[in-house]
């Protein structure tokens, strides 16, 4: 997809900390972290968001918390906890219109929405 930032970082045109990555998911370092771990979770096909996901697809959904596992496993936050979120459309605050999970933790994630 022209001008995504997230195919072009699974594309090797721009430089990312990758945590993670097989041949459905990347997992990569947030630029902009909101906690001491902030990962995001991608697949490499370009989706959209969760309205994207549909019977033939949502298979990524399950490659994607596998990966969203292993990687609190790896960086050490698995037994303490994370929270792990995604941002479907505007109103959301979704800024880049690639289906991505935030895996955020390393420390106390204080008040809830929801
Ligand atoms: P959203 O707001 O769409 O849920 O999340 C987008 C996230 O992507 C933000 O947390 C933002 O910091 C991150 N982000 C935006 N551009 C880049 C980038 O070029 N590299 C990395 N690693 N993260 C990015
Ligand atoms: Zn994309």
């Amino acid at each position: 997809m022209e001008n995504c930032v997230f195919c072009k970082i699974i594309n090797k045109e721009l430089p990312s900390t990758i945590y993670y990555e097989d041949d459905k998911v990347i997992a990569i370092k947030d630029i902009n972290p909101a906690a001491p771990v902030h990962v995001l979770i991608i697949p490499k096909e370009h989706i959209v968001n969760v309205k994207d996901i549909n019977e033939s697809n949502a298979q990524i959904l399950i490659d994607i918390h596998k990966a969203a596992n292993k990687v609190a496993e790896d960086l050490g936050i698995s037994e303490e906890g994370y929270r792990l979120i995604t941002n479907c459309g505007a109103a959301a605050g979704q800024t880049v219109f690639h289906l991505h999970y935030h895996l955020l933790g390393g420390v106390d994630m204080g008040p809830k929405i929801l």
